[in-house]
């Protein structure tokens, strides 16, 4: 995108906000109070917005908005947001009456290496069911691989990624086979990990690690350790996204050695009585401990890791998710439990989790830890213009986890139009036709 320089020096905190925007490396970056640089000319009585997405509902929690609002975009980012803007100041106008609008969801536990990694989904291809503008991928590429990643699949890809890099040099290339990727624990080269992790640091949020005994088999937590270490040699914004399942150690020796900051993935996942964060009816002291240490729990919800029996006690105890993601790849989209975001988001509907808390955890919550996007997760003026609209679908609804347990509900979220700074997918097509 071109900066024009009238636009820069428009705004009088232009300058200094687009000085942050370059040295944003933080673990902060969340949207909320942030005064934005405005790519536009704010002051023009003439300003014709690019695209007006008219009569819906905003639900923005970065500005605990839940009101009737009309939402206008300009030069890719939010222009404004309003109780009524007129259909004549705009290009082109899409009809959300009815409809919710948040922004644009952002799922951190994605696989998106498609053709490389053995499962592996190209993202504009799912925008429809997904309605996600930013995707974090967890682990496709491993430090051998990552490159490729950078150059084929974010350079050529609408949605906005990001990615986990795999402590395991042939990431998920492998993956669904029986022998696990770290398997063999020479594949762990904790340095070129690192390297990996901080010549990339601008789109590699930290290493990936998977501790599962089918993954890890005798190695029990070395990988762990090589994942932190990797980590801790790239710098202190890096995180460890640690995937729990049927665990080589106790399930609380994983939760103790993660870091403030650290993620667990799949954190309701069930794999046997002594392999999920509910153990005989109850949270683990472990689990409730490491929260309180700041290490963050993600849903990850996969093809075999949502139990609605872990989800529901740990709801009930005070133990919600800090993010909501679906784990979509090529085989757990197949599945019956249906790992889409929005049907994951409506799950934590039925669970009884507010629809502000549950937009918030595939937005707010996930852009604080990118922590890279001035804006990002936000609906706010000057924010980056990733838009989703669903309609709020009431009736009865029934949900299946990946136990094959029922759970009925009572409302759905059906996405029916998604943005990428300004520019929708399909119809309306963007004027002039040409991408980002
Ligand atoms: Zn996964």
């Amino acid at each position: 995108m071109t900066l024009s320089r009238r636009g820069l020096i428009g705004s009088g905190v232009a300058a200094a906000a687009a000085t942050k925007i370059a040295g944003a490396e933080t673990r902060a970056g969340s949207a909320a109070g942030e005064t934005l640089p405005l790519l536009f000319d704010r002051s023009d009585p003439n300003l014709k917005f690019d695209l007006l997405v008219t009569g819906g509902t905003v639900v923005d929690p970065s500005q605990k908005l839940h009101a009737h609002r009309d939402v206008a975009i300009k030069n890719g980012q939010i222009a404004a947001v309003a109780e009524s803007i007129p259909a004549a100041r705009a290009v082109q106008v899409f009809d959300a009456g009815g409809a919710i609008v948040t922004p644009g969801l952002i799922d951190l536990h994605c696989h998106y290496y498609h053709q490389v990694s053995g499962i592996g989904l190209p993202p504009d291809e799912m925008m429809g069911l997904t309605a996600t503008t930013t995707g974090v991928d967890a682990g496709d590429a491993g430090y051998a691989s990552f490159p490729g990643f950078r150059h084929h699949v974010i350079g050529q890809t609408r949605t906005r990624l990001f990615g986990f890099i795999h402590i395991s040099a042939i990431g998920l290339a492998g993956n669904p086979i029986k022998v696990g990727e770290m398997m063999n624990i020479d594949y762990a080269d904790v340095d070129a990990c690192a390297k990996a992790v901080a010549e990339n640091r601008d789109v590699c949020l930290g290493v990936k690690v998977r501790m599962s005994k089918n993954v890890v088999g005798s190695n029990g937590m070395e990988p762990l350790r090589r994942a932190i270490r990797a980590a801790q040699i790239a710098g202190p914004w890096a995180r460890v996204m640690c995937h729990i399942g049927n665990a080589p150690v106790p399930l609380g020796e994983v939760l103790e050695a993660l870091r403030p900051g650290d993620i667990v993935t799949h954190a309701y996942s069930n794999a046997g009585e002594t392999n999920a964060i509910v153990a005989g009816g109850k949270v683990l002291p472990q689990a409730f401990e490491a929260r309180r240490r700041g290490v963050l729990f993600d849903v990850g919800h996969g093809g075999g890791s949502f139990d609605f029996t872990v989800a529901a006690p740990a709801l009930e105890q005070g133990f919600p998710p800090d993010t909501i993601s679906s784990d979509v790849h090529s085989v757990s989209i197949q599945s019956p439990s249906k790992p889409l975001l929005p049907w994951v988001l409506s799950k934590f509907l039925s669970l009884g989790l507010p629809l502000e808390q549950v937009i918030a955890k595939a937005t707010t919550e996930p852009a604080r830890i990118i922590g890279r996007v001035p804006g990002l997760g936000s609906l706010q003026v000057g924010a980056p213009a990733d838009v989703a609209v669903f309609k709020l679908v009431e009736g009865p609804v029934a949900f299946v986890d990946t136990n094959k347990h029922e759970r009925r509900g009572n409302v759905y979220l059906d996405p029916i139009k998604t943005i990428r700074q300004g520019r929708p997918f399909g119809f309306p097509f963007p004027d002039p036709f040409t991408y980002t």
